[in-house]
């Protein structure tokens, strides 16, 4: 469960780790949630695509760098919120964008 309670269905390997840890503790007695903020990376050839967030759908995707010169960070919007960034040898922006969304902090 992440943003406004929705429930969301994150097939990517990083969240089901994390759902795997928090599983984990609550079995030893802890009353953990599970509010991670989706995440997963992709390779295509020499691509690598990271993603933050999740977006089922957008009104707005900005385009900070260059598509095809693979630099660059692009933020899925909705009414003016970021929901989800993905990005492009952006790596620290993207983690950076992580922490934000895990502060519910705008970006
Ligand atoms: C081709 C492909 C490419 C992918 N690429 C990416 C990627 O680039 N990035 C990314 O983040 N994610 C990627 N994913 C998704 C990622 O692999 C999955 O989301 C993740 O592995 C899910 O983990 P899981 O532990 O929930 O399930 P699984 O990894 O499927 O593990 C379930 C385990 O339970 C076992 N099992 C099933 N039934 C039983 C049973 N009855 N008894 C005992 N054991 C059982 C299975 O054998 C399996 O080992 C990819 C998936 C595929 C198929």
């Amino acid at each position: 469960m992440w943003h406004d309670s929705q429930m969301t269905r994150v097939e990517h390997w990083v969240v089901a780790q994390r759902q795997g840890q928090i599983a984990a503790l609550n079995m030893l007695g802890q009353r953990e949630k599970f509010d991670a903020v989706p995440f997963f990376w992709s390779q295509h050839y020499d691509v690598p695509i990271n993603y933050v967030g999740h977006a089922e759908q957008w009104d707005e995707i900005t385009v900070d760098g260059d598509i095809k010169t693979k630099d660059c960070l692009l933020k899925y919007k909705h009414k003016g919120r970021v929901l989800a960034v993905a990005s492009i040898f952006r790596d620290l922006a993207s983690l950076e964008a992580e922490v934000k969304m895990e502060h519910g902090a705008a970006l």
